[in-house]
């Protein structure tokens, strides 16, 4: 039990990715805050998963800073402190740039880069006053490599990487760790939604040959929350079969 007394909010919990990361967190023992923005009946199954007096399911958009202050408060009141944030929300909304509208580009913006500021911005308070705290950001392989129609989602993701860092050189000082991780193609909703030829294509360009699973991103996160991670700071590790090499 890695985490036993740990307390971790996990954005975007309800399925793919951030569903793996709130299960793997809570085998090892952390009570976690499965935050959501639609899906609470996914989200009370994964509640459900995990056990009622070890989690609990919290709808907050993470975009709205008020209703992220709501979560940081509900989380405090039940569990009175916050060890993990995993910034794991995030949407896509493919268009070329040439006719991507203000909106398509302001939402994706909005959710993947302004959501991970809101919540960084507030848990750090209370992972000053503890002087601890772990923050792991999920970011993507498309803020190096760039993806047709993704203008908005590699820009977002990119912005990621240096909030990233930045907020790694303010928080050190208060044994607070911020790193990311970028995968590459993982087998959730959004790869299973593609059509049969162009998952060809992009398997094609995998040294490994296969999509990765929420889980193998899960582990790395795991990885990145625990003492076996001490000296790693500020830094993107790519979960991506290759892709990126
Ligand atoms: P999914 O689409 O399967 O799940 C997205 C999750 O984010 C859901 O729980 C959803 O909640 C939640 N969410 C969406 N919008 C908001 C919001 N405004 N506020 C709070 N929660 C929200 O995503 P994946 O598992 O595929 O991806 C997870 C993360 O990994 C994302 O950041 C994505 O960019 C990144 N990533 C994914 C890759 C992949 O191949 N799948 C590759 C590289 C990066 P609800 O269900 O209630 O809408």
């Amino acid at each position: 039990m890695q985490l036993k007394d740990k307390v971790a909010i996990v954005t975007g919990a309800s399925k793919g990715i951030g569903k793996a990361i709130a299960l793997l967190l809570a085998s090892q023992g952390a009570k976690i805050v499965v935050n959501f923005a639609t899906e609470k009946m996914l989200a009370e199954e994964v509640v459900k998963k995990i056990g009622h007096n070890q989690a609990l399911a919290f709808a907050a958009h993470v975009e709205k800073p008020d209703e992220v202050a709501s979560m940081i408060r509900e989380t405090l009141k039940h569990w009175g402190r916050i060890d993990i944030l995993i910034n794991n929300a995030g949407i896509i909304n493919d268009k070329f740039l040439m006719v991507m509208t203000d909106d398509e580009w302001q939402k994706v913006i909005d959710v993947n880069l302004t959501g991970v500021f809101n919540c960084c911005r507030a848990v750090a308070k209370q992972m000053v006053a503890q002087k601890s705290g772990k923050i792991v950001n999920i970011s993507s392989t498309a803020a190096v490599r760039g993806l047709l129609g993704q203008a908005n989602y590699a820009a977002s993701k990119a912005g990621l990487e240096g909030l990233t860092k930045a907020f790694a050189k303010e928080m050190s000082h208060y044994n607070i760790y911020i790193n990311s991780i970028a995968p590459g193609f993982i087998e959730s909703d959004r790869v299973a939604e593609l059509r049969e030829d162009i998952k060809r294509d992009y398997l094609r360009l995998i040294p490994m040959e296969r999509f990765g699973l929420p889980e193998e991103v899960a582990q790395v996160a795991l990885f990145l929350v625990t003492e076996a991670a001490s000296y790693i700071q500020g830094q993107t590790i790519m979960v991506d079969g290759g892709i990126t090499v």
